[in-house]
């Protein structure tokens, strides 16, 4: 194969979903691999902490107190990010003025949501099984539905939101909205300060800036192909050459990227062309948690800690054109930084702050070693 070489050189690789490159520089890791160094560590939370604001039955910061719910909760940000309200803004489009062109604003509208996985405080997606994480699944179904809007051609799969009556907050919304950032923040590495498994939801006016690049980028590919998806061609790939993929069930692959950065960055990617999360059956929202379980449990279970990453799913837009709600094709990245063990870990600093991203593992060796680490959580064993 002619790839093998790339186990030595140093060389670049694309990511054509972002239309970017990174360095990879495997000789740097031809030392021995060292694994972990640390003994494994234990869970020492306690399943519910009287101080915890997302715990059940808990006083939240602007004084509301959380139902005893038993699955999943929603609510909506105590310190949100974005508002539905603000003042006014609009730049003059008179081009003449310096300050016009290089000092542009523009207003960001929106609601950002928290969502728990789970009541219990000491647990992770890891400690879950697929149909525990089912319901996190279908909450961000739900969520989604409810903001799509009635325009988009998702609008006449998804089902009506049938959120509980203690979320009507969900629904009641005030700007159609274009763009619905899922995503997770997992351990002090990651800046989360509360241990509580629950994940946020963000939505936005705008089209941020990752999500624009891959559209533009799987618009161009669906053209440029006769209206193939550029992540249903790559799967085909990764299936063919098995060198990536680290597990796979009936509905998703979960592999190391090509164009992987960080250390063990893995990407879920549906095998069929799904263009968002109301497209599942109830069998592939089952087979999306499955995913979800094996890549959390792996991830603790390669350095027998509570692996820190952020996570986040890709799909089609809320509000945008045909063409770009088309293109879009459902994946979910996760960003992990931790290297060689629980405490040795990448820092992305001056020449990927300054150049570009660089790696030294390589994917195809990360994959390898997330292989290796399925079956049961190494906790259930201390
Ligand atoms: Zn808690
Ligand atoms: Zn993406």
């Amino acid at each position: 194969m002619p790839e093998e070489i790339l186990d030595d050189i140093s060389h670049r690789r694309y990511n054509p979903l972002r239309g970017s490159w990174l360095l990879v520089s495997p000789h740097r890791t031809k030392r021995p691999w060292q694994g972990q160094q640390e003994p494994a560590s234990k869970p020492s939370l306690p399943p519910y902490d009287p101080e915890c604001y997302l715990c059940p039955k808990n006083k939240r910061a602007q004084g509301d107190t959380n139902p005893d719910y038993t699955s999943t909760f929603v609510f909506v940000n105590d310190y949100s990010a974005v508002k539905e309200k603000q003042a006014e803004y609009k730049q003059a489009e008179d081009t003449k003025d310096l300050s016009d062109v290089l000092l542009r604003a523009e207003p960001v509208t929106g609601k950002c949501y928290v969502l728990t996985f789970s009541p219990s405080h000491n647990l992770t997606l890891a400690d879950l099984t697929s149909a525990e994480i089912l319901p996190v699944v279908k909450t961000w179904i739900q969520i989604y539905a409810a903001h799509l809007s009635p325009s988009s051609p998702l609008a006449a799969v998804a089902k009506a939101s049938t959120l509980p009556p203690s979320n009507n907050e969900v629904s009641a919304l005030k700007a159609q909205y274009k763009w619905m950032q899922i995503f997770e923040n997992k351990g002090a590495a990651m800046g989360c300060s509360n241990p509580h498994p629950h994940g946020q939801i963000w939505t936005t006016t705008g089209l941020p800036e990752e999500p624009t690049q891959e559209i533009e980028q799987l618009t161009k590919y669906r053209r440029d192909n006769g209206g193939k998806s550029m992540l249903s061609d790559y799967v085909k790939l990764e299936l063919e050459k098995k060198e990536r993929i680290v597990f796979k069930n009936a509905s998703f692959i979960v592999v190391c990227p090509w164009w992987a950065v960080w250390p063990f960055e893995v990407m879920i990617i549906s095998i069929a062309h799904k263009r968002a999360l109301v497209d599942f059956s109830s069998s592939e929202q089952l087979d999306f948690a499955e995913s979800i379980a094996e890549v959390t449990r792996r991830y603790d279970n390669l350095f027998e800690t509570s692996f820190p990453y952020s996570s986040g799913i890709h799909q089609a837009p809320l509000e945008g054109t045909e063409e770009e709600i088309e293109s879009s094709h459902f994946h979910m990245h996760f960003y992990p930084p931790l290297l060689r063990s629980a405490t040795v870990r990448k820092f992305l600093v001056g020449y990927e702050l300054m150049a570009e991203p660089q790696r030294d593992i390589t994917p195809e060796q990360a994959a390898a070693k997330l292989r290796a680490c399925g079956g049961e959580l190494y906790r259930k064993r201390l």
